[in-house]
């Protein structure tokens, strides 16, 4: 498989290139070749397999530079720490539509599911070509809790998280922080998600790779990430399809679940419309439906997760449709929005406890408002995270509800960050002195 940049496409690339390059230079992304839709007998044939067997019958279509049995291996020992072997939960719910649960790895996030295998593919080539890794993640919550958990064995692979001061959830913070291991520094960075995405790019000017170290960024732009991504659309539409295609809602910050359903249509799997659901930021929204490209100020809501100004993973379906201004009706072919303000948001949490008895998690609610406002049958709402994460915003909306996970320990551990100002030079000192 090539995959070419999408500013120039005559810079082509092989995924072992894409795989090693970090953060790109005039923000190149880069996006398959040609992605070739499969047979629809060879896609009914892969309904009998299960998660880890179908993940691989995927990925190899994307990876090469790796042995088939390398590859395997790497998949199968990612998804042994989830609490279901099917990875997902699929659940059917009201008006026959469904839920997909997605949060069932070891950080309960959706991020789990590409983070894991990425850290495990990482470590398996950081002993190929004996080299040190220095990870880079920007986190608005559950990315880098699911990074410092995938990497946090690793000798040879040190990560760096940043997160935006007091703008993240108290547990997403600990999940962080009391990983007390010398590999893992946590970077809270006085500013929003922006600044520290912005502050890393900078790192990357700044430090160079050379013979020992090798600067990767694991952020939702990391092009394995989105092709982990691909294959729970994939698997999830063709073990509910029935007939009909089904519209996926799901809850978008940097786009990169939204691009992976996308892709996994292309891939010829049974999606209709991709619904991306956004609250008070809703740069997507605005674009989707009204070909608006504004950026926006970042507004701070009970769904960090998604406040996010400009998602970067969209710029590739801009460019996979080759959509030129005005002409809007290849992403409306693909993609609807909908936008829920905040104070929706805390009705709707609300709402569906006194109807279904249910809490929701205030992204996931995005998705599920809007499915009600929107449609009737065939439709999967995407869940990204559990209210557990945010029971302290959940509690202002519904007083009396308690803790049932066993998550409770994470408050009597001891935490470990560094506060830093936007101001770079002393920054780029201590990541420097951790070399
Ligand atoms: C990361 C995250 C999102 C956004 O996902 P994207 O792929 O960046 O659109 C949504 N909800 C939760 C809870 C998340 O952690």
């Amino acid at each position: 498989m090539f995959y070419n940049s999408i500013n120039n496409k005559l810079d082509v690339k092989k995924f072992i290139e894409i795989f090693f390059s970090s953060i790109p230079k005039n923000k190149t992304l880069f996006f398959p070749f040609k992605i070739l839709k499969i047979k629809k007998e060879t896609i009914l044939k892969l309904k009998k397999l299960n998660y880890i067997d179908f993940a691989f019958s995927i990925s190899r279509l994307f990876i090469d530079n790796i042995l088939e049995e390398d590859l395997y291996n790497i998949i199968k020992i990612s998804y042994k720490n989830f609490n279901f072997s099917s990875v997902l939960k699929i659940e059917k719910i009201f008006n026959n539509n469904y839920y997909l649960n997605l949060n069932n790895g070891p950080t309960l996030t959706f991020k789990d599911i590409a983070m894991i295998p990425l850290g495990n593919l990482l470590n398996f080539f950081s002993k190929k070509i004996d080299k040190n890794f220095l990870i880079f993640c920007a986190t608005s919550g559950d990315t880098g809790s699911s990074a410092n958990n995938s990497f946090k064995n690793f000798d040879k692979i040190k990560i760096f998280t940043f997160y935006p001061f007091n703008m993240i959830s108290n547990i997403q913070r600990k999940q962080m922080t009391t990983l007390l291991k010398n590999n893992i520094k946590n970077i809270s960075i006085l500013g929003n998600f922006d600044t520290s995405q912005f502050l890393i790019k900078k790192i990357f000017e700044n430090v160079k790779n050379n013979k020992k170290i090798y600067l990767i960024s694991v952020n939702s732009i990391n092009w394995f990430r989105i092709l982990m991504q691909v294959i729970y659309y994939c698997y999830c539409s063709l073990n509910i399809y029935d007939k009909k295609k089904l519209n996926f809602f799901i809850p978008s910050g940097n786009f990169g679940n939204s691009l992976s359903a996308f892709i996994s249509k292309k891939l010829g799997f049974p999606i209709n419309k991709i619904i991306t659901c956004t609250n008070d930021n809703f740069y997507l929204d605005n674009f989707i439906k009204n070909n608006n490209f504004n950026d926006c100020l970042i507004k701070k809501t009970i769904a960090p997760s998604i406040d996010i100004s400009i998602p970067s993973n969209f710029l590739r379906v801009v460019s996979c449709l080759n959509i030129k201004k005005k002409k809007m009706n290849e992403i409306n072919k693909n993609f609807f929005s909908d936008k829920v303000y905040n104070k929706y948001i805390i009705n709707s949490i609300e709402y569906f406890y006194n109807k279904y008895k249910k809490i929701h998690d205030p992204h996931t609610i995005t998705s599920l408002t809007s499915l009600i406002k929107n449609k009737k049958k065939n439709n999967v709402v995407v869940s990204t995270s559990y209210p557990i994460k945010f029971i302290f915003s959940i509690k202002k909306i519904i007083p009396n509800i308690k803790i049932k996970i066993n998550i409770k320990k994470l408050f009597f551990l001891n935490e470990k960050y560094k506060i830093f100002s936007q101001n770079f030079s002393i920054l780029i000192n201590f990541i420097k002195k951790q070399i």
